[in-house]
């Protein structure tokens, strides 16, 4: 048999962060008392008319525009018809024949390569309300609080060919939500869910029948179905049988999916337009004004730090994710004061470390990139050591104020004169000569305790990269 390939398709949901539901007035707020935020229109009581949130649609125009999509001028909303006690009015309202952005792609890096993941849609849609099922109560508790929160679903082509390809999308995906400020993320929250599609055919022949995987609720859950599902496939088609159409709900604390639905009983929804709402119009000029709106995105501010830079992927992620690092670097980098390695290494070291201690962001500190410049710079050209630099970092986190002048004022400066390295240099080795005899003799150590003691009797004032190589050379020339 030819070699096996999959085919990867996801189905992503992210909740909108609108202050108001889609399409009533009730907050949208995670965490309140069960059915507290609910009114007769998103309980789906009769007589009651649903009226469009309009932030709605712009939040949905700017994840468009974030994903290359084609925004349509025009869509409209369906009733997707279904039963479920979750689900009060028996139907969602959704996009079905026109949604509002069609196809456009996306640019992520997987490992230094750069993968273009087709987009096919994004449409929006009202959540459903959450069953609990308490210990303390044998039946099902109804929570509607969450009926009518605003989704958007973006679906993908089958381009994705790997679980770590998946796993990129989404993190990327998450990270594009937070730059253009439309979603929380939070996946304890369940702001973003997927589904998942899987097929697996064989290399240079057309993609295999999908299996759709349900109760995907992490993106480390998205791999691990991905996985299972690729490899109970791949057993079924090289065993001669044909993988059948299918739903399959994802166990992720047993490791495996098991069947839902088949092609035979696949629900049919009954789509048909939505009568109490129009047609949604979306004029030129303001589909312009929110393209406007969108920043460099992460995946581009990634691939432009690995390409350009010449950052490891890691590094340029852990960077770009974050749009106040990246703003700080980006900052450093346009000054052109320092080097923009130095930046890139003070900012995944320092600052990673300040803001996870913290939980701050940057900008409510009075560092700068203009301060922070300069004592990568201070550094670099060995004006002050390392332990030096991270004084300096510390006071610039908590004061602010001018590098040199910080540098004076705690007494930072290392001496690099030639006349004061020299003078040290001599004395050390007079004093040391067994270690400059252990030395000679091949001890390469013992240089690292002569260019110490030699850092001591400067009291930390040397500069110990020019003082190091001014000792070795003297006791070579000498010995
Ligand atoms: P449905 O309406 O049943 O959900 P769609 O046509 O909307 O079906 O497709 C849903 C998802 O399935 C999309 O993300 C798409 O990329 C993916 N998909 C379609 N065909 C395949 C396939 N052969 N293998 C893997 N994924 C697929
Ligand atoms: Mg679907
Ligand atoms: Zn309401």
């Amino acid at each position: 048999m030819a070699e096996l390939e999959c085919a990867i398709g996801l189905e992503v949901h992210a909740e909108l962060s609108t202050a108001t539901k889609i399409f009533c007035g009730c907050k949208n707020e995670f965490g309140a008392a069960p059915n507290t935020h609910v009114c007769p229109v998103c309980l789906g009581l009769p007589g009651t008319l649903p009226r469009l949130n309009s932030k709605v649609c712009d939040y949905a125009v700017k994840m468009g525009h974030a994903l290359g999509c084609k925004i349509n001028n025009v869509s409209h909303l369906d009733r997707k018809n279904y039963f479920y006690p979750d689900l009060p009015k028996a139907y969602q309202i959704s996009q079905s024949e026109i949604p509002i952005c069609g196809r456009g792609s996306l640019d992520i890096m997987v490992d230094g390569e750069i993968c273009s993941v087709g987009i096919t849609r994004i449409h929006i849609e009202d959540d459903a309300g959450k069953l609990i099922h308490d210990d303390d109560f044998a039946g099902t508790l109804c929570d509607y609080n969450r009926c009518g929160f605003p989704l958007i679903e973006i679906v993908t082509e089958p381009d994705i060919r790997s679980s770590r390809e998946a796993y990129v999308f989404l993190e990327t995906i998450r990270s594009i939500l937070r730059y253009i400020d439309i979603s929380d993320c939070k996946m304890q929250e369940g702001s973003i869910r997927c589904d998942v599609n899987v097929s697996v055919h064989e290399k240079g022949t057309p993609l295999g029948e999908r299996c759709e995987l349900k109760n995907v609720n992490s993106f480390s859950a998205a791999v691990r179905g991905i996985e299972y599902e690729i490899k109970r496939q791949t057993d079924i088609i090289s065993s001669g049988i044909k993988v059948e159409r299918e739903t399959r709900r994802w166990d992720d604390k047993k490791g495996i999916s098991t069947i839902m639905r088949t092609k035979e009983n696949m629900q049919d929804y009954r789509f048909f337009p939505e009568p109490d709402l129009g047609d949604i119009v979306l004029d030129a000029e303001r589909i312009e004004q929110l393209r406007g709106e969108i920043p460099e995105l992460p995946n581009r501010k990634m691939i432009r730090y690995v390409t350009e830079h010449g950052m490891n992927c890691d590094a340029a992620f852990t960077i770009a994710d974050s749009p106040d690092k990246a703003a700080l670097y980006d900052e450093c980098v346009a000054l052109g004061k320092c080097k923009p390695r130095s930046a890139a290494n003070r900012i995944l070291g320092d600052v990673t470390k300040f803001m996870n201690d913290t939980g701050r962001s940057i900008s409510d500190t009075p560092l700068t990139a203009d301060n922070l410049s300069e004592l990568c710079a201070a550094a670099e050209n060995g004006i002050i050591s390392s332990t030096g630099a991270k004084l300096v970092f510390n006071e610039l986190l908590t004061q602010g104020g001018d590098v040199s002048e910080i540098i004076e004022r705690l007494g930072l400066a290392q001496n690099s004169d030639d006349g004061f390295l020299n003078d040290i240099a001599d004395r050390v080795i007079a004093e040391n000569e067994k270690s400059v005899c252990d030395y000679m003799n091949g001890k390469k150590n013992a240089l690292g305790y002569l260019v110490g003691q030699a850092m001591k009797l400067s009291t930390g004032k040397a500069a110990p990269a020019k003082l190091k190589s001014m000792i070795e050379n003297k006791i070579k020339k000498e010995n």
